[in-house]
């Protein structure tokens, strides 16, 4: 498909008159919701799944994150998870991931919905995430559902298992064809709602139904702002798209706002 810029009704690019202008719009002091997906990890060095370094032996993503590949194999699923979780262990939030978590003290009503599973915002300091697919840190008992810290890598068992009543136990992350969280995905389309101005950063826009969220936002009247280095479905909808990376165009929006910035 070709990309038509000319339709979209985004202000383009990055330059200091359009951070500045971001800028300004925060310091109107509008109700901030952010939206971030696994791009803004991709500074911290945590692989996408789409990526070729993302890729674990001869398996794709799609055929692991899924309830049957776990009902098939647990060992294989949990094999891939443990080498997943030694790669983020050893990663560190970056400058956007600190931002963030800045600016939940700084925007009275801050709402962050992420849909990574890696905690990175979490291990930045932010208190209140809203993680719709789940958190890689956590295990969940296959018969009771009893969620549990586990921040041991490598796992000592694999499979692991239910130290209560030794059922398996697995990711608490969300797979491929399963319902996001009721309780969290309720919060996030609160906040979607609520919010004055949504900054969508390093997600494709295309995983449903977290894609969803920005469109009703700008629906009720928010302003987006994307924060991409490519387009992607949202882009259309935008206000403005900031056409660069996460852990660069994040701080300096933030130094804008520090500073009183002027333009
Ligand atoms: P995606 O892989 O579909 O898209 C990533 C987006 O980030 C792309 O649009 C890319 O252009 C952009 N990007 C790349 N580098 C960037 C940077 N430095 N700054 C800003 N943007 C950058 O990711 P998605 O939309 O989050 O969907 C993938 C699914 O995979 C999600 O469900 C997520 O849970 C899961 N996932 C999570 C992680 C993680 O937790 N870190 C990693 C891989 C996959």
């Amino acid at each position: 498909m070709r990309a038509i810029p000319f339709l979209t009704r985004a202000k383009m690019t990055v330059n200091n008159d359009l951070l500045a202008e971001v800028a300004d719009v925060l310091r109107s002091g509008p109700r901030l919701a952010v939206l971030t997906g696994s791009g803004i990890s991709a500074e911290s060095g945590i692989p996408t799944f789409r990526g070729k370094e993302g890729l674990w032996k001869e398996f794709r993503a799609e055929d692991l994150a899924t309830p049957a590949a776990f009902e098939r194999d647990p060992r294989l699923v949990w094999e891939w998870y443990d080498w997943r979780r030694g790669i983020i262990g050893t990663r560190e939030p970056n400058p956007a991931h600190l931002v963030l978590a800045r600016w939940e003290k700084r925007f009275p009503g801050f709402a962050l919905i992420t849909q990574n599973v890696d905690g990175l915002h979490r291990k930045a300091g932010s208190g209140a995430v809203l993680e719709l697919h789940g958190n890689i840190w956590e295990t969940r008992c296959t018969s009771e559902g009893t969620v549990a810290e586990s921040p041991e890598t490598p796992l000592p068992e694999i499979p692991p298992r239910c130290p209560a009543c030794g059922a398996l136990l697995r990711p608490n992350v969300v797979w491929f064809g399963e319902p996001l969280p009721a309780e969290i995905l309720q919060k996030a389309y609160e906040a979607s709602g609520a919010c004055g101005v949504m900054i969508v950063v390093g997600t494709s826009a295309l995983v449903q139904p977290a894609a969803s969220l920005p469109l009703l936002a700008a629906g009720r009247g928010a302003r987006i702002v994307e924060i991409n280095p490519d387009a992607t479905p949202l882009t259309a909808a935008a206000d403005f798209s900031l056409r660069g990376k996460a852990g660069e165009i994040l701080p300096a929006i933030d130094k804008l706002l520090v500073s009183g910035g002027a333009r």
